[in-house]
């Protein structure tokens, strides 16, 4: 492998949810790896910015409300104004409702499928429109990498819309690489295990759930939204250019299990 191939020095890459949590620990790991970044968020992601330029890199705020594909080409438009392009686009932002199935509302349902799986689409949609303009120009390639989840893979529980969006998360990975690779865009997902942020407080505040998930994971504890970076330094650089298609789990071992 030649030297250099993790640099991610001279790119662009944009993180949706840069605010906090996972968001915020691969934004803050792209940086650390040479890129400048677009972060997009509904509250202000000042944290993280500073967390961008301390590593020395360009930070460009985006506040936009994901709830609805409304933003999409604006925010990529944004971004590359302001950065000069768009080579990485890290699609995190994410929620999630808890609720038997017998008593799941339509309201839920929508909330969750939007924001995790439709904003998904279209903001892929807009940013490969955008890399497919220079993608495979001078072996300069554009990145995809979706959040997805062990509910990519599983079924779950309380979660059906999460469930639902996760799993169309691994399947749209696969779609968009399937015809996006021929035009030099690498699309690819990161699945993340259980990892300590306010996507997850209450199920570490539940002390028997708690229990049951720590127990589960080989490596014994719950993970950290840095644990989540070096996946996604790996997926954005040059050494991923034949890697497609792929959800890479990154759980502690949860899958293995
Ligand atoms: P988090 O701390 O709640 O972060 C979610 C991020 O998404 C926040 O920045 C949030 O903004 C943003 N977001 C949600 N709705 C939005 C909207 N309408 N417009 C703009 N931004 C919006 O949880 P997290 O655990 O880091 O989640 C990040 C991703 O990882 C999600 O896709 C989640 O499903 C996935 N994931 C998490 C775990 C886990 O164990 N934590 C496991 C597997 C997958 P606000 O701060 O404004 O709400």
């Amino acid at each position: 492998m030649s030297e250099g191939t993790f640099d991610l020095t001279g790119r662009v890459a944009m993180v949706t949810g840069a605010n906090t949590g996972i968001g915020q620990g691969i934004t803050v790991a792209l940086a650390n790896a040479g890129a400048d970044v677009a972060l997009v968020a509904r509250r202000d992601p000042s944290e993280t910015r500073e967390m961008v330029e301390k590593a020395g890199r360009r930070a460009h705020v985006v506040m936009a409300d994901l709830s609805s594909i409304e933003p999409c080409a604006r925010v990529v438009e944004e971004t590359v104004e302001a950065l000069g392009s768009l080579d990485i686009l890290v699609n995190n932002a994410g929620i999630i409702r808890r609720e038997d199935a017998l008593d799941f509302s339509e309201k839920d349902w929508d909330a969750v499928m939007d924001v995790n799986l439709k904003v998904l689409f279209f903001l892929s949609q807009a940013a490969a429109r955008h890399m497919t303009g220079w993608a495979s120009q001078g072996g300069r390639r554009g990145k995809i990498i979706n959040i997805a989840s062990m509910l990519t893979f599983q079924g779950g529980i309380r979660v059906p819309s999460y469930t639902a969006s996760k799993s169309g998360v691994g399947g749209l990975t696969k779609l968009m690489a399937n015809e996006w690779a021929p035009k030099g865009i690498n699309v690819n997902a990161i699945a993340p295990g259980y990892i300590a942020t306010n996507n997850t407080a209450a199920l570490q505040a539940d002390e028997t759930r708690n229990r049951q998930i720590m127990e589960r994971i080989p490596e014994g504890r719950w993970g950290d939204p840095a644990d989540i970076g070096g996946a996604a330094v790996f997926l954005a650089s040059r050494a991923a250019d034949y890697v497609q298609g792929h959800i890479l789990a990154v759980d502690g071992g949860w899958l293995a299990r």
